[in-house]
């Protein structure tokens, strides 16, 4: 009895709880994955195909490679742009672990450039005069991955700039922003960059439940990501070194991974796709509503560069600590405490335990380190109502004034 109560309870409080995001499933999603079981192929087979042609035409890319996360997406991004022992990877502070993790897995060096205090993305500015300092002291970094923070892209025109200065090669970490755009063009479009990848776990903007994409306009690249994704096996006869033994024969060139997305999961991405605009719209409008009901609380709101158009996948607000009479974490508790799943991206990546081991200390990135101490990311997903953006609004004033 006692267990059934509580089982009730807990299914009462979630139904009360709203998330910071979630994801959206319809029927034509769930039919798309039906049909995929009722096939021959489950694994990676025709689905996966289909969708990466849906992807690579709506972000006007040439190609696309679906793999199993967007982890294993920037692992095998930095394995075809050769990081290995020796060579060096930047990326932001301000990103989840696996954005710095991809350059450890290699064998690289991490290193971080610190953020721009509006727009949350690393700084152009710091970012060339850590380049200026690299070069003097003969450590540029062979990787630059700048993250889409929250789906509002990076000034990419000036990074492409200074990688050709230089020479590193660019792998966006879009993970955030698929269906955004900047300077008119889809993220993704890989304009400025080698690489991009997204990740479709389902607080992002799509989901596959699990699974992430390489993008490239790079047929070189992308041969080489096809195959580190499936072992380092490839069963094109162009590209093997000996003569084919028969129709079974296949060649290991490279140490690869079982990296495949399912076909299963393919199903479910494409057909989200299709919604990607509508879930892109949905979320603008509930971000413009916020800038509208939030405006007069002690709060930053996101500010947008105007060369971005971003995908909404985080609304993030940083306190004005001078002018609350409460600490930051006391806020969030009792966000959390009323049932509004408030979240907090990112904790900086250089003052995790296993960063400082390498030497990271608090001190090293201020104006993440800063950010880190007023961020709060709100409620914001496609199917979050006026009427539950009110509520987090209303509480929000209750525990702010
Ligand atoms: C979610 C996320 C990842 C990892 O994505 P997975 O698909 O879960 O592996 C990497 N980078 C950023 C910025 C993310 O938000």
């Amino acid at each position: 009895m006692a267990k059934r109560f509580s089982i009730t309870r807990y299914a009462k409080a979630m139904s009360d709880y709203i998330p910071y995001g979630r994801q959206d499933i319809n029927q034509e999603d769930i039919d798309a994955v039906i049909e995929v079981l009722r096939s021959d192929w489950i694994t990676q087979g025709p689905a996966i195909d289909r969708f990466e042609q849906a992807v690579a035409n709506y972000c006007g890319v040439k190609y696309a490679v679906a793999v199993s996360s967007a982890t294993a997406a920037l692992h095998i991004a930095c394995l075809a742009a050769d990081l290995g022992q020796g060579d060096i990877l930047w990326t932001s502070p301000n990103t989840f672990v696996a954005s710095a993790n991809c350059g450890l897995y290699c064998g690289a060096k991490v290193d971080f450039v610190d953020i721009n205090p509006n727009t949350y993305n690393l700084s152009v500015n710091e970012l060339e005069s850590k380049l200026a300092e690299a070069e003097k002291q003969g450590c540029l970094p062979k990787i630059l991955i700048p993250v889409h923070f929250a789906g509002q892209s990076c000034e990419m025109e000036q990074i492409a700039t200074l990688s050709q200065r230089y020479g590193f090669k660019i792998i966006e970490d879009a993970s955030h922003a698929i269906g955004g755009s900047y300077q008119r063009k889809s993220i993704g479009s890989c304009q400025f960059s080698d690489m991009a990848v997204f990740s479709f776990h389902p607080v992002k903007i799509i989901t596959t439940a699990e699974g992430g994409m390489v993008l490239t306009n790079y047929e070189e690249l992308y041969q080489r990501l096809i195959r580190l994704r499936s072992h380092g096996i490839t069963r094109n006869p162009d590209l093997m070194q000996g003569e084919s033994h028969g129709s079974w024969y296949y060649e290991q060139l490279e140490l690869g991974f079982n990296y495949r997305m399912t076909d299963i999961q393919a199903a479910l991405g494409a057909s989200q796709l299709q919604r990607l605009d509508e879930f892109v719209e949905r979320r603008r409008f509930f971000a413009n509503r916020y800038n509208q009901l939030l405006q007069n609380l002690p709060l930053m709101l996101p500010w947008q560069h105007p060369d971005s158009e971003s995908s909404w996948h985080l609304y993030v607000i940083r306190l004005k600590l001078d002018k609350i009479n409460k600490t930051h974490r006391q806020v969030f508790e009792e966000l959390r405490s009323t049932g509004i799943g408030v979240n907090l991206h990112y904790i900086p990546v250089h003052i995790q335990p296993y960063y400082q081991k390498f030497g990271f200390k608090l001190g090293y990135f201020p104006q993440v380190e800063k950010y880190y101490q007023e961020a709060i990311s709100i409620p914001l997903y496609y199917s979050l109502a006026e009427e539950t953006q009110n509520k987090v609004v209303t509480l929000f004033q209750e525990i702010l004034l």
